[in-house]
């Protein structure tokens, strides 16, 4: 009986375990033996890789082959195992030395020819590998680039079963035969672009400064996806560790540009006719990340919100509430993060005219209010912001020029008042106003000046009692955008008016 072992990773949603992977050859008759909760997809490992081996030159063990994944209660999926097992399986048989064996994961899957192919979470199997303490990662040639973004661990990138071996016997694979993909660098859209809505545009920057939920509510064509498209572009760089989780949230939904750390938040935009599962994840046996994770620490846009089905919008609750989502397969209960801004669209009626001056509304009042209500609720109670956008006239274009700031110029302001956010809340470790309880709001910090204004609206009914904590975060991050120590009456003023269109839209709802 001959004995080889390899290491690799399971991977259950974001979270990574080693796995051994160990060979025995000998004993019984020739034929190969996959123990350990493999799935479907990893049961085929066994024949890929024995083809694989026998098309790369080496035999295949005239043996009893068992080949075992450990710990044996971790279910195990996918395709990346190939490369551990025939790294076990040439051990065993003496094929390669097995020194370097015992200090490396490896990663990969296998074709027919020999070829070693790119698999989904290399990342943060990586991550994993060298939070263990393991010290080399053997990967797909193609994917050196995404493994090297972990400090810490000697990437060697295969292309071949060939690589495989002359890695295992020391001897080093040149970078250039390594072929990486270029690194697709996504083009970041800039406000410049977007000609008036000079309202909307100011809500936009007060909605990145305190971090708040934006819903914009206008005819279509009046730039309501512009604009949400270009929230990530005035939005602060990602730190270095929330950048390490959206780049695994990415590597582990096969994305092919995880080259580089991504600096900008990402955006995610579902369409509304989207899959439950495709926008909250999803899947049979173990769920994969849907667009609210895709959305991490950046930006969800809902165009067109109230097609969304009332299901989708109901599961948008509890990450709003907790930052993740928890989602239970038949193989494994998943976890991902799933910290995102809202971003809503919606148009006044379905036909989209209502309220829009020389628009002519064919909406029945019955479709219109039902249209509205299928976004009440939840889902509005987390909004802070509501903006209307009004068609622009060429007349009023001509007037106002055609360009506004770029992104950059805005984007500074709005680092400049995340600063201010972070020194004021410090003592609770909040970082934006957004994430800062009525309670604390309201006996903690000093009040707004001209809070009166607000008793006022409520007394006219022009404010909810709830609404009246929403309109004091959007005043300090008023304040915060223009330097003041607390905000002043005009800021409470301004931050009653970017709340109005929301309660608006509640009592037609309602
Ligand atoms: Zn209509």
């Amino acid at each position: 009986m001959r004995l080889g072992r390899a290491r690799s990773v399971g991977l259950i949603g974001l979270e990574a375990t080693l796995v051994d992977v160990e060979v025995s050859v000998g004993g019984g008759l020739p034929r190969t033996v996959l123990v350990g909760l493999p799935d479907a997809a990893l049961h085929e490992a066994r024949d890929r890789c024995r083809a694989a081996v026998a098309s790369a030159g080496f035999g295949w063990p005239e043996h009893l082959v068992t080949i075992n994944l450990s710990p044996a209660s971790l279910p195990k999926a996918g395709t990346h195992f190939d490369v551990a097992i025939i790294a076990a399986v040439l051990a065993a048989n003496g094929a390669v030395p097995s020194g370097l064996l015992a200090d490396s994961v490896l990663l990969g899957e296998v074709g027919l020819d020999g070829g070693v192919r790119p698999v989904r979470g290399v990342l943060p199997a990586v991550l994993a590998a060298v939070r263990e303490g393991i010290g080399h990662a053997i990967v797909p040639a193609q994917q050196v680039r995404e493994a090297r973004l972990v400090d810490g661990a000697r990437v060697h990138g295969i292309a071949s079963l060939a690589d495989l071996a002359a890695v295992l016997a020391g001897q080093s694979i040149p970078e250039a035969a390594t072929v990486q993909p270029p690194v697709r660098r996504e083009r970041v859209a800039d406000l410049i672009d977007v000609a008036g809505q000079l309202e909307a545009r100011w809500a936009l920057e007060v909605a990145a400064a305190g971090a708040h939920h934006v819903h914009f509510l206008g005819p279509p064509g009046v730039g309501k996806t512009l604009l949400a498209e270009r929230l990530p572009g005035i939005l602060p760089d990602l730190s270095t560790a929330d950048a390490l989780e959206v780049a695994a949230i990415r590597s582990l939904v096969g994305l092919p540009d995880v080259g580089e750390l991504p600096r900008r938040p990402p955006y995610a935009a579902p369409h509304h006719s989207a899959s439950v599962a495709s926008i909250t994840g999803g899947g049979s046996q173990i769920a994969r990340p849907g667009a609210i994770s895709l959305a991490h620490r950046g930006v969800l846009f809902l165009d067109e919100a109230p097609e969304f089905s009332p299901r989708a919008l109901e599961a948008l609750r509890t990450p709003l509430e907790l930052g993740r989502i928890e989602l239970a397969r038949a193989r494994a209960l998943t976890s991902y993060p799933a910290r995102f801004q809202l971003v809503l669209a919606s148009n006044p009626c379905p036909c989209g005219q209502a309220g829009t001056p020389g628009g002519v509304c064919t909406c029945p009042p019955m479709a219109v209010r039902r249209y509205a209500a299928r976004l009440s609720g939840p889902i509005l109670d987390r909004i802070d912001i509501a903006q209307r956008l009004r068609p622009m006239t060429r007349a009023y274009l001509r007037a106002a020029g055609s360009a506004g700031e770029p992104s950059a110029a805005i984007a500074g302001r709005v680092v400049e008042a995340r600063r201010r956010q972070v020194h004021r809340l410090r003592e609770w470790g909040w970082s934006t106003n957004a994430e800062v309880p009525g309670p604390v709001l309201r006996r903690k910090l000093p009040p707004p000046e001209g809070v009166e204004l607000l008793d006022e609206a409520v007394s006219r009914g022009q404010l909810s009692a709830r609404g009246v904590d929403k309109v004091v975060r959007l005043a300090w991050s008023i304040a915060d955008l223009a330097g003041a120590a607390r905000p002043r009456p005009s800021d409470v003023r301004t931050a009653l008016a970017m709340r109005r269109g929301d309660d608006a839209v509640e009592v037609r709802g309602g």
